[in-house]
């Protein structure tokens, strides 16, 4: 197995809430033209399908393979680095990368953990609360006036660039920074509750009206990326601020 091979298969594909079975065959088929193999689907409307199998044509290996997750969170929960696919702009702005920056960000990470490429349902996309546990958005570069590609056609767009910088690449995937391996977003969560708790406890945060802090405070620390013994700290001192303040763990 080659180098490339190796950081493809590195990379997953997350559907979430796909409506149609056609375009889960479609993505599967995509992604296996372009050397991607890990196929995860979160809360898919219909799933095994006919639709499915026949859009997949010789892909449909990929279809048996697919795991599938009752939420986003889930399906994420080993990756180090989660971009997020949209097709519109959004009122509070994520960092947004276009398909051939975010290749070269998810080469360089994939060395170090899998890296998820997350795509929104046909008719609604993917939702703030979503996007949340997202690192950064990717948007392909589309007609201003009507951006909206289908599914499989993004898909297509951005399983392409990232064949393309692995390939452009010699399968030499930039410095490999073994000191920092960012957190999986399992562990990511785990602390992130950690502090919405210990916020909520010291009367900092009001869990009413959170207004943007929490949306703010994750996004922070998304691009940060911590890595695991620096979310031990964090929570090391989360733990010694909550007994000083005499709250519990
Ligand atoms: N009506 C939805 C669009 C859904 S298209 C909306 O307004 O968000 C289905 C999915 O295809 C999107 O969630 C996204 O993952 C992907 N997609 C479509 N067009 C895209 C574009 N121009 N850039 C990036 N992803 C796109």
């Amino acid at each position: 197995m080659t180098l490339e091979t190796n950081i493809l298969d590195r990379c997953c594909v997350v559907l979430v809430e796909t409506s149609h079975p056609g375009n889960i065959g479609g993505v599967a088929r995509a992604m296996k033209t372009m050397g991607l193999s890990d196929l995860r689907l979160v809360s898919p409307k219909k799933f095994p399908h006919a639709e499915a199998s026949a859009r997949a044509a010789g892909a449909a290996d990929l279809l048996h393979t697919a795991k599938v997750f009752a939420t986003l969170s889930d399906a994420v929960v080993d990756c180090g680095l989660v971009l997020a696919t949209s097709a519109r702009d959004r009122t509070i702005s994520w960092p947004t990368l276009d398909p051939r920056e975010a290749a070269g960000r998810a080469m360089a990470q994939a060395v170090q953990s899998p890296v998820a490429i997350v795509f929104g349902s046909e008719r609604v996309g993917l939702t703030n609360k979503q996007l949340d546990l997202c690192h950064a958005l990717v948007q392909i570069p589309a007609n201003p006036d009507y951006s909206s590609l289908n599914l499989s056609a993004a898909a297509q767009v951005i399983c392409y660039e990232l064949r393309v910088a692995t390939l452009s690449a010699g399968g030499k995937t930039g410095v490999e920074q073994k000191d920092h391996i960012p957190a999986g977003s399992g562990e990511f969560d785990l602390f992130f509750d950690h502090l919405l708790k210990v916020l909520t406890q010291l009367e900092f945060l009001d869990p009413d009206n959170p207004r943007q802090l929490e949306r703010r405070l994750r996004r922070m620390f998304n691009r940060m990326q911590p890595d695991t013994i620096e979310l031990n700290i964090l929570r090391g001192i989360l733990t010694a601020a909550q007994q000083k303040a005499g709250v519990r763990e």
